[in-house]
């Protein structure tokens, strides 16, 4: 990604591009997928496969582990098995990437968006406690949205940027109301709320070796889960449904979502390094943290109380009228200078793809949305690289501060 790697002129390394995010591949990646290739399993099962199911299982602390060729899969094949039905309403967060609310259209239920709350930027348990306990209704024992006149069956909370829900109320929620709790953790392995690893909480949860995850397996997710029915059935679902041992019958409509035996070997040596990972990625929210904190207008991620966060995507609000520059002026003058950086998710309930009406009570989210941008932080992000960023920033502050001086006087 590197454009200028090799070349050692002073010019060539002020040009130098700091992607924002790339994987590291540091460890015995190139000796596990050799042995793919030297004994031929290099196809959809494998031991590495089984290896990779029990040990990303074991890092969560679940008892069963089902590897997907991608996370999106794995959240479909995860509603699938929750029991999720078409038009169910499942509730979920806004500010998120797309793909949770696209696994919910997948089984044929609908999106109900859940805001943020302001600290973390984590979906809101009190938000939702007012959904469900003021908007929602019983009818014969089951849970109705009467906006839709469709019954809620489940949570997806998702632990976006590395940062875990505030998953506790939310359980409290689903025991009070009935709902299965589908933890979107895609972003979260290795981030721990109050000790325990994000990803044991729930019923099920899903996770994603997509090339800019903490883990990567280039492209590949996994379930996980306690119920060892769920997860067998995540098993036959992934593997076309087929009943049989020999003979090519198939009880159900199935998919082909396996994860290949190369992909997993891939995801075993990085398994190895998660702890690296993380530490590194601390490391660099530690440094954009104190580089950071005097810069007027920029507010930094928070950490909470109960959480040990893996800041999986160090991201900050800009404050347009503080800091003299909207995030998305900011993302365009950093990029000038060969820094890549990039904005939140436009939140799912303002998305083309889900048109609805705006709404007042996705305030949080819009606002991060307009705010929000994430800066360069591949765990081997150098301490040269990184202290170029914090100086870009102050100065593009400096700059329009100058500018807007010279304008006044
Ligand atoms: C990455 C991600 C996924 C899954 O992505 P895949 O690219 O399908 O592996 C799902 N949800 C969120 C919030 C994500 O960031």
């Amino acid at each position: 990604m590197t454009g200028a790697q090799g070349i050692t002129t002073r010019a060539a390394e002020v040009e130098e591009l700091i992607p924002l995010m790339v994987p590291e591949i540091r460890g015995n990646e190139w000796r596990y997928v050799k042995e793919c290739l030297d004994s031929n399993w290099v196809s959809s099962v494998g031991a590495f496969v089984d290896r990779f199911e029990r040990e990303v299982a074991a890092q969560v602390g679940s008892r069963f582990g089902v590897a997907t060729v991608n996370g999106t899969s794995a959240l479909h094949i995860a509603l699938l098995v929750a029991g999720i039905k078409p038009d169910d309403d499942v509730l979920v967060s806004t500010l998120t990437f797309i793909a949770p609310a696209n696994a919910i259209r997948y089984v044929g239920a609908w999106p109900v968006f859940i805001d943020a709350e302001p600290d973390y930027w984590q979906m809101d348990p009190e938000k939702l406690e007012t959904f469900l306990a003021k908007e929602c209704r019983y009818n014969e024992g089951r849970l109705y949205n009467p906006r839709t006149g469709r019954q809620v069956t489940a949570i997806i909370p998702v632990h976006i940027l590395g940062h875990p829900v505030d998953l506790d109320p939310i359980l409290e929620l689903a025991r009070r109301f009935g709902l299965k709790v589908i933890e979107d953790a895609t972003e979260a392995l290795g981030a721990e709320y109050k000790r325990t690893r994000v990803g044991s909480g729930g019923d099920i949860a899903c996770f994603s070796f997509n090339g800019n995850k903490i883990v990567t397996t280039g492209g590949g997710g996994m379930l996980v889960t306690d119920n060892e029915q769920w997860a067998l059935r995540a098993k036959h679902l992934t593997t076309q449904a087929k009943a049989d041992a020999v003979e090519y019958v198939h009880n159900e409509i199935g998919y082909n979502y396996r994860l290949t035996n190369l992909q997993a070997a891939l995801g075993c040596a990085q398994m190895e390094n998660l702890e690296v990972y993380v530490k590194a990625k601390r490391q660099i929210a530690e440094r954009y943290r104190e580089g950071l904190q005097g810069v007027a207008g920029v507010r930094l991620m928070k950490q909470a109380r109960w959480a040990a966060s893996t800041y999986w995507m160090y991201t900050i609000a800009v404050d347009e009228t503080e800091f003299g520059m909207s995030s998305r002026e900011l993302l365009r003058y950093l990029r000038d200078r060969g820094i890549e950086t990039r904005p939140l998710w436009q939140p799912i309930h303002l998305s083309p793809a889900y048109v609805g009406p705006a709404h007042s009570r996705y305030k949080v989210a819009e606002r991060l949305f307009t705010k929000g941008l994430s800066l360069p932080c591949s765990t081997g992000l150098t301490l040269e690289q990184q202290e170029r960023v914090i100086a870009e920033i102050t100065s593009a502050q400096a700059r329009v501060r100058k500018t807007s001086s010279n304008v006044e006087a």
